[in-house]
């Protein structure tokens, strides 16, 4: 008998009132894995009740206080670590050691978080005016809700949840409905690691459970990552709706590789990033841009053995490059793109759509697939296809590189590879992307900065983590005050000046 998801409300497991579910599948042998339950109204509705009587007292409590719950929670996600990384693994697919890699950079936004009492620590100045200072606070907000997405489950919810918590909100999780199985066990380990009940809830569930915490009142910022469509939606539902709201969304992350640029290097950096986690990072480099045709050739030359030896196993298979995707649909979804890349002319250099991983022949595989001369009018250069496919697009000069990555609708990430330091400068300053790696094929910020892309890669302000992220989650308010001892003005009638 399958296991069952519920909801985690008010630090017990609830089974709420549906009576809808899902399947939560096994990518490595296509089982089904587990039920999921789908919230709705009156759920989510329970939720944020239980959040709303939980929140004032736990933003009552002192900072430091917070901050040793993060401590334990850290200790904890260290001692349950491989628990977590295999039950990751087999929910998403990718490798166990790719899941702990997931679970690690979660867990070091969780250590920022640990840092709350100095990031919460105001701004003063005293005698601004005659007898008056001005200071200011960061108050949290109330209630708030992360809405994440299948292909980071331990991550995401952490950069959301960590900080939100820190600050002294109550959090409301709505995960992916695809990979449930890690975050409840995170809200657990969250309870486990002293945290008050009702201060995170999980919610599981689809749109219905997402458009409910959209229209709910008490509710005052969401944070969202997942798919450009649904970014664009709730961003705008939730601020027609006036809450302060986040929403990252899909990528088409270009490489620019400079004719100097060590190749040995470029091509393990292209790897990496274009076929680790079989492609469905938002941060995984899609379209790599060779400046020349010799650097062209050459990368091509180096690149197609390497794509076809790439080691493709199950989850549970440590030595394995990378995993299968997550659900059929997505293999399907996938496998259209690269017979559309096809059909529109482009190169298919290596064609990973036949593999078969024996033993495992209902599990969601397929291999590295390759395309050269790929045209910016091709869907599979324009559209996100989140999956292990590489475009190669031959760009003649570097002015040519800049442009593709700067007129492409998303600006997610983007990595220059060269041994050329003025190249690197100017493409830092000029290209209109968030995060920007030199020699980096994966510019993820680590938790201290801010995560966030540019264009239709993002709506909103603000970032994830670092000094952006507790800027989402808290108010800014700022005195300005007298202790008048000898003052006597009359009534001004004026706006009040400093002199
Ligand atoms: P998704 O957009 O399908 O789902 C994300 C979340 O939205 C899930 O919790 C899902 O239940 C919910 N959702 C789905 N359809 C909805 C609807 N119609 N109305 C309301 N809610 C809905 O994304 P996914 O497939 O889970 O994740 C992959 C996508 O996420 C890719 O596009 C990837 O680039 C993107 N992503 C972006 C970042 C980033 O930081 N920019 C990070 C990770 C993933």
């Amino acid at each position: 008998m399958a296991q069952t998801y519920t909801h985690f409300i008010g630090g017990k497991h609830v089974a709420g009132t549906s009576k809808r579910f899902a399947d939560v599948f096994q990518p490595m042998d296509g089982t089904i894995r587990a039920q999921v339950a789908l919230a709705n109204g009156a759920d989510v509705a329970a939720a944020v009740e239980n959040a709303k009587a939980a929140q004032p007292g736990w933003a009552a409590t002192n900072p430091q206080r917070r901050a040793r719950v993060m401590m334990n929670f850290v200790g904890l996600l260290n001692k349950h670590m491989n628990e977590l990384a295999d039950l990751l693994a087999r929910e998403h697919g990718k490798t166990v050691p790719d899941a702990k890699g997931d679970i690690q950079r979660g867990l070091e936004v969780v250590e920022f978080a640990i840092g709350i009492p100095h990031m919460l620590k105001g701004e003063y100045t005293d005698s601004a005016g005659p007898g008056i200072d001005i200071y200011s606070m960061r108050q949290p907000l109330g209630v708030v809700a992360g809405i994440t997405p299948f292909n980071f489950p331990a991550m995401i919810p952490m950069w959301k949840f960590a900080p939100a918590i820190a600050c002294g909100n109550a959090f409301i999780l709505k995960p992916s409905e695809r990979d449930p199985g890690v975050p409840m066990r995170l809200a657990e380990l969250m309870i486990e690691a002293g945290l008050p009940a009702g201060i995170l809830n999980v919610v599981n569930g689809d749109k219905e459970a997402v458009d409910a915490l959209l229209d709910h009142p008490d509710i005052k910022a969401i944070g969202f990552v997942g798919s450009t469509p649904i970014a664009e939606y709730i961003y705008g539902r939730g601020c027609t709706n006036g809450k302060r709201v986040q929403c990252f969304g899909g990528a088409k992350n270009h490489m620019i590789i400079m004719p100097d640029a060590d190749m040995d290097q470029t091509v393990n950096a292209l790897m990496g990033a274009g076929y680790g986690s079989a492609g469905e990072r938002c941060m995984a480099i899609s379209v790599a841009v060779p400046v020349g045709e010799d650097t062209a050739n050459e990368l091509m030359r180096r690149l197609i053995p390497r794509v076809e030896a790439a080691k493709i196993g199950p989850s549970t298979d440590p030595t394995a490059d990378f995993g299968p995707l997550v659900t059929k649909a997505a293999l399907e979804r996938v496998r259209g793109y690269v017979e559309i890349g096809v059909k529109e002319g482009a190169t298919l250099a290596v064609d990973g759509r036949g593999f078969k991983m024996q033993g495992y022949e209902n599990g969601y595989y397929m291999g590295g697939c390759l395309f050269d001369h790929v045209t910016t009018d091709m869907r599979i250069y324009k559209e996100e296809i989140f999956g292990p496919v590489l475009s190669v697009v031959r760009a003649k000069n570097y002015e040519e590189g800049l442009r593709l990555a700067n007129d492409h609708e998303y600006g997610n990430g983007v990595s220059i590879f060269t041994r050329d330091g003025d190249a690197a400068r100017d493409f830092a300053s000029k290209v209109e992307v968030g995060m920007v790696g030199i020699n980096v094929p994966i510019p993820v910020p680590m938790a201290f900065h801010s995560f966030g892309g540019w264009k239709r890669s993002s709506f909103g302000d603000h970032g994830m983590h670092g000094r952006e992220g507790v800027h989402f989650y808290t108010k800014l308010k700022t005195m300005t005050s007298r202790w008048p001892s000898g003052i006597k003005d009359g009534a001004s009638f004026g706006m009040p000046v400093m002199h």
